[in-house]
């Protein structure tokens, strides 16, 4: 494995985030490496990718500024570098969940991976809540737990009060990398649960540190790669194909720009409908050639063909 994948947040207040973040692109941009980081007034929130050496030398570099000593990295190795470029911004929420005011130092109880598996083995009362969209928790999830019809981070506070949770029952949550939970225990607090607790790391460390114990299918991530194994004794994929009905967990967008939609997809659906999502989309005049080598290669056609801020409200979340 040639590269290395990180993905890391941390809450820390910044006083001047426009200044913070032109040297933080500077310094990026000497090193040479890819990907995304969204710097906001409450800190920073990054995926990246490198050789080992430039990766070790970023975090030499994020530690060695006040407030992000501990910054906690999630790693992962990777033969190619699944971003397109590099893009480092000032963003107004580190990540967007549109409800002002939520301190991620009000938020749940942090559960250690091996507590979290614990509990899950222990079944206690619990309900645990899947703190991602739809199209996420459709390929890979834990046992058991709600899987809210969302299509954005920022659906999650009405979800909520629409949801019937009662109270005083023990909530779980877990996302990605954990920057979701930061914002959504805080937000079921403040509506009253008492008993909330957040899977610290997200799947991706849950993964490292307990192999993925009580997790089905894989893990969406926003680049390149799209899904990731997380539990590997069991990498039977649970979403279909939604072409040809078969088991699948590959995702691409529909072929047709007019429509884009990001689709579970085999490589023989995609043959069939030469990427396109339905016969529609195969017949519009505005469907890309189909090119089998790079179909699943789905947001790095987005940067192709329609620049940077394009999808980015979703690129955005961990
Ligand atoms: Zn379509």
């Amino acid at each position: 494995m040639k590269y290395e994948v990180i993905l890391y947040y941390k809450f820390s207040k910044i006083d001047d985030a426009e200044a913070f973040c032109t040297a933080h692109k500077a310094f990026l941009k000497e090193l040479g490496v890819k990907g995304r980081v969204y710097i906001s007034d409450e800190g920073i929130n990054g995926t990246l990718g490198g050789t080992p050496v430039e990766m070790q030398r970023y975090k030499d570099f994020l530690r060695s500024l006040k407030g992000f000593e501990d910054t906690e990295f999630k790693e992962d190795a990777h033969e190619t570098i699944p971003f397109a470029k590099l893009i480092c911004k000032v963003r107004q929420e580190m990540v967007a969940i549109h409800v002002d005011g939520l301190n991620p130092e009000d938020g749940g109880y942090h559960m250690k991976p091996h507590e979290w598996r614990s509990v899950m083995e222990n079944r206690d009362d619990y309900v645990m809540i899947d703190v991602r969209n739809n199209y996420e928790s459709n390929v890979g999830h834990f046992e058991g737990a709600i899987k809210p019809d969302v299509e954005n981070f920022y659906d999650f506070p009405q979800w909520l009060d629409e949801a019937d949770i009662p109270k005083d029952k023990k909530v779980l949550m877990y996302c990605t990398g954990g920057i979701r939970c930061e914002k959504f225990s805080v937000l079921m607090k403040k509506k009253g649960w008492d008993d909330v607790n957040q899977l610290h790391g997200g799947i991706l460390n849950y993964a490292k540190e307990e192999g993925g114990k009580f997790f089905k299918g894989k893990c969406f991530v926003f680049d390149d790669r799209l899904v990731v194994p997380v539990n590997k004794d069991n990498l039977e994929p649970i979403a279909r194909c939604e072409i040809t009905g078969k088991p699948a967990d590959s995702y691409i967008n529909c072929a047709n720009m007019e429509c884009n939609k990001l689709f579970v997809c085999s490589e023989e659906g995609a043959e069939i409908m030469e990427g396109c999502c339905s016969e529609e989309c195969k017949a519009s005049e505005y469907k890309r050639p189909f090119d089998a080598e790079n179909a699943f290669k789905p947001f790095r056609k987005w940067y192709n063909y329609f620049g940077d801020d394009f999808k980015e409200r979703e690129l955005q979340q961990q």
